[in-house]
């Protein structure tokens, strides 16, 4: 259960629901959906409302538009509904923009049952400025408003933040999506079955300070993997040769390995290559990296100790890959992490969108207890902050 009312609690039947979805999915070179994963986990959301007879309109963000007609082009929502469409196997209207007059009477028209994908909403200026007015004119198509992009509740675009505003009480609800989200993470924060395990990878660990800082507290087990491991193994007195590093970090991981004593968990060994890209030599090591070559992954006795403490875990939850894990010889480490949180019995949380692409990349998706649709908003969450979307919504 999570603590606002959901599109279960409100009478949806004959009236017209808008909901923020997040269709932010990665296109092909020709314009198609490359991967529909995040518009399969808003499905159980609008597939309840058209059983319910809601008229459906669905609103999203694709990429970044930068305000050019011609180059924005191949961010318009057409394929997008094109793929809903065959999800549902049901037709899916599609307006040419976000509150102009196509929105308008398409939505003025919907009957009961029947979907409406508006155009993407960053065409609009108003979106990412929050703008009011535009917020009042989207809230004007529908009576119900729901929010379903956990991915975008970090943020205070006026589609999360603004337009829920102009709805009475009563009506500005999460979708199933974002229930299942917050009920998930919500048992990450409150009271987690121990012991609990994180593990944090990636590229940076500017990005993920926070996350490392609020973890530290809470975990029995914090394993660091991926490039940020050698910000610390820097802060340890290792050289590390030409690998990802950031400076101004150093003495901030310094503080952080002195106050998490042995909760924090460092790589034993690494992975390295004369070069970071496939085809390079490679090594393992231990100790000093060799000048100029670069840390790509975690190295195999890493792999092992970090499977151990993920399985033995009663709760984990992973953020961030272990080493350069796009390119096939760096990907080992990813894997064995995805691979023992699968095998663990307790429950097993990811996200980030590299992570999640790799946990699908390796088919083991379906056996993780969730993986969240969130980055940004997942790392916030993770870290204690409050999501601006969410203050906006009804309280259960
Ligand atoms: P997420 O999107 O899951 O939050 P991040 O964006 O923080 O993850 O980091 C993902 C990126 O980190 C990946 O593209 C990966 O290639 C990179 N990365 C991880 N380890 C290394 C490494 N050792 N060297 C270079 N890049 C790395
Ligand atoms: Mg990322």
């Amino acid at each position: 259960m999570s603590q606002f009312k959901t599109i279960r609690d409100v009478d949806v039947t004959g009236r017209r629901v808008f909901v923020r979805v997040d269709f932010n999915v990665p296109l092909t070179p020709e314009g198609e959906v490359a991967d529909d994963w995040r518009i399969e986990a808003a499905l159980p959301t609008i597939r309840y409302l058209i059983e319910h007879r809601a008229r459906v309109i669905l609103g999203s963000h694709l990429g970044r538009p930068k305000g050019d007609p011609e180059k924005d082009a191949r961010l318009r929502m057409d394929a997008v509904a094109r793929r809903l469409a065959r999800l549902l196997e049901q037709p899916v209207l599609k307006a040419d923009d976000v509150v102009g007059p196509d929105a308008r009477e398409k939505a003025g028209s919907l009957k009961d049952g029947e979907v409406l994908l508006l155009e993407n909403l960053r065409f609009h200026p108003g979106e990412k400025a929050g703008d009011d007015a535009f917020a009042r004119e989207l809230a004007g198509l529908a009576d119900v408003y729901a929010n379903d992009a956990f991915g975008t509740a970090h943020r205070k675009d006026a589609s999360v933040y603004v337009v829920p505003r102009f709805f009475p009480e009563g009506r500005r609800v999460a979708g199933l999506l974002l229930d299942r989200e917050l009920t998930v993470l919500g048992q990450l924060t409150t009271q987690p079955d121990r012991p609990y395990a994180a593990v944090l990878g990636g590229a940076k660990v500017s990005d993920k300070l926070g996350v490392i800082r609020a973890l530290a507290l809470k975990v029995d087990k914090l394993l660091i993997g991926g490039a940020m491991a050698y910000t610390f193994r820097l802060a340890r007195g290792y050289k590390v040769g030409s690998s990802l590093v950031e400076l101004d970090f150093v003495d901030e991981a310094r503080r952080l390995l002195r106050e998490a004593g042995d909760r924090l968990v460092l790589p034993e060994d690494h992975v390295v290559a004369e070069r970071p890209e496939a085809g390079a030599a490679t090594q393992v090591c231990e100790g000093d990296f060799p000048d100029g070559w670069s840390g790509v992954d975690i190295g195999p006795k890493t792999r092992v100790r970090f499977a151990e403490l993920i399985k033995e875990a009663a709760t984990a939850v992973w953020n961030g890959p272990m080493g350069k894990f796009e390119d096939e010889p760096f990907r080992a480490g990813t894997e064995a992490v995805a691979r023992a949180l699968a095998e663990c019995h307790g429950v097993t949380v990811v996200g980030g969108g590299e992570t999640a692409e790799a946990v699908r990349r390796f088919g083991l998706a379906d056996r993780l207890t969730h993986v969240s649709t969130g980055g940004g908003a997942f790392l916030k969450y993770l870290e204690g902050a409050t999501l601006p979307a969410l203050e906006v919504l009804d309280p259960a």
